[in-house]
């Protein structure tokens, strides 16, 4: 079990000075699916990629704070790494503690499989993590000397033999996700810049979640554009991860229609960049019938 909570959060974005987001308060545990929605415009993107840590925002107040469980990974985590401040942390190291924000273009790289692309990623996280577990300095010490020396595997660099999870161990590990997902195996042996559709790339983000594991998903207009079918698909892989894997889900959506497949336990209506009302599924078709519009005059009314 992990929880993610933001607290107060504001963030504006770096070459602007725009402010745009204005105290979001949102908290999201393993195993839960909130949906996050709200009219164009209104922060949601930014809250995932301020989650995330993107470079173009700068977090002016608030936290982001991560708590793990004491065998959040299989395995005892002392006392004193159970709570981290991501504010604090690189993209990468976030990912490895298990916030996942998928990227569905993942850069196009030539002669690249998705398989061999999501076996270092996985490999990579699982290095990151390793190396934010090291209590003892000597053989953090040791990890950097073996870097310089350039046995450090990250994405796309280094022979394709390296890292923890051999090619053998990685086509376990796949043939797995991809039945859980119902996916079909030959969709992993395509090139990454083979041309994927938009409903596959939306297909490759839940994928890349089932195969890293994460104890938090933020998944930002995962429905955008996709046909009934696809749609379906991908609402089930989500289930999946929720109901196989005990992900949390942070699902973004200004659409009602893919929670008729994924049912919040939670839904938060984000106005101007803050969180305007919190519920249950209920709240969702409430929007569907009557729009945004109602919220901002309650909030308003109230205010
Ligand atoms: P949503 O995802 O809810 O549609 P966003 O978080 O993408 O909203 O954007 C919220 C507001 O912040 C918008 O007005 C948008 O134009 C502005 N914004 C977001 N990112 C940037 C940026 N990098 N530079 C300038 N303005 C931005
Ligand atoms: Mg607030
Ligand atoms: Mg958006």
């Amino acid at each position: 079990m992990a929880t993610l909570e933001l607290k107060n959060l504001h963030a504006e974005v770096v070459e602007a000075d725009e402010k745009i987001l204005n105290g979001v308060d949102l908290e999201v545990k393993s195993g839960e699916i909130h949906a996050l929605m709200g009219p164009n415009g209104s922060g949601k993107s930014t809250t995932a990629k301020v989650v995330a840590g993107h470079p173009a925002y700068e977090v002016t107040e608030g936290e982001i704070v991560l708590t793990l469980e004491d065998d959040e990974f299989g395995e005892e985590i002392p006392e004193e790494k159970r709570s981290w401040d991501l504010l604090d942390l690189e993209p990468n190291e976030r990912a490895a503690l298990g916030v996942f924000l998928g990227f569905q273009y993942p850069a196009e790289i030539e002669g690249v499989t998705m398989v061999n692309f999501l076996r270092q990623a996985l490999n990579a996280k699982l290095d990151e993590r390793e190396e934010l577990f090291e209590d003892d300095e000597e053989e953090a010490e040791a990890e950097d000397e073996e870097e310089d020396a350039g046995y450090d595997t990250s994405p796309m660099e280094g022979p394709a033999d390296e890292g923890e999870v051999d090619v053998a161990q990685f086509q376990q590990i796949l043939s797995e996700k991809m039945e859980l997902l119902d996916m079909d195996e030959t969709f992993a042996q395509r090139y990454l810049n083979a041309g994927f559709s938009g409903g596959e790339k939306k297909q490759n983000e839940v994928l890349q979640a089932a195969i890293l594991e994460p104890s938090i998903a933020v998944l930002d207009e995962i429905d955008s554009g996709l046909d009934i079918d696809r749609l379906q698909d991908v609402s089930n892989g989500i289930n999946a991860l929720r109901d196989e894997q005990g992900t949390g889900i942070l699902q973004i959506t200004h659409y009602q229609r893919i929670l008729d497949y994924v049912e919040p336990d939670h839904v938060h209506v984000m106005l101007d960049g803050e969180i305007a009302m919190s519920g249950g599924a209920e709240l969702a078709e409430k929007l569907e019938d009557k729009g945004y519009d109602w919220v901002r005059e309650e909030v308003y009314e109230a205010a």
